[in-house]
């Protein structure tokens, strides 16, 4: 038997389906909402209604924008000869906030995985061979995924791709240096880690 109006189970059950969030900090959010007195759930609803309307993915680089193209691949100070792949938007919030690199970025969407179901089709690469297609020159790409199995992988993939690129001298490819603890969260680490990380870079 349940004790819960039906609704208010049912939002229970939508937050603790958030990473890092069980049922019982779930359950404890949805309280906090039904007590608030100035219609803080409506107001969350409606913001996420806009971000859901509003925020779209920057058409070069699939980082989240606000218009067709994001700030970053749209500014002239960029070195557009870099590209750092990275396997979410909050990566790029990472490295930014660390204010160490300069060149621009590409928002796989996740990493190869076959214990999770993910391949490459799941994944941006056709559209970064599209965008380093269409960068004029040589291309530094810089993988950036995460230090663990799958992002050994996904790196490996790219490396792959760049094959015939890379022999004829127009891609090199670099990796981070290992100053990240394998298995570790790119947006999680320090800024210090992730400057030295990508000063150390090392070609594959
Ligand atoms: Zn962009």
């Amino acid at each position: 038997m349940t004790v819960l109006p039906k609704s208010v189970e049912k939002v229970i059950e939508e937050f603790a389906k958030l990473p890092g969030v069980g049922p019982k900090s779930a359950a404890r959010m949805v309280y906090h909402f039904l007590r608030s007195p100035y219609k803080e759930a409506s107001k969350l609803a409606d913001m996420l209604k806009l971000m859901d309307e509003q925020v779209k993915f920057c058409k070069e680089c699939f980082n989240l924008a606000d218009s067709e193209v994001c700030a970053i691949c749209d500014s002239p100070v960029r070195d557009k000869q870099k590209v750092c792949v990275v396997e979410e938007s909050l990566d790029v919030v990472a490295f930014e906030k660390s204010g160490v690199y300069n060149g621009t970025y590409f928002v796989l969407g996740g990493v190869i995985s076959p214990a999770e179901g993910v391949g490459a089709e799941e994944l941006r690469f056709k559209e970064l061979k599209v965008r380093v297609k269409s960068i004029e020159g040589n291309v530094e790409i810089i993988v950036a995924t995460n230090p663990s199995l799958e992002g050994e992988a996904t790196s490996n993939y790219i490396q792959d791709m760049f094959k015939r690129e890379i022999k004829e001298g127009r891609v090199i490819i670099t990796r981070l240096a290992m100053g990240l603890p394998t298995g570790a969260d790119l947006e999680y680490a320090d800024q210090l880690t992730l400057k030295r990380a990508l000063e150390g870079r090392v070609k594959v």
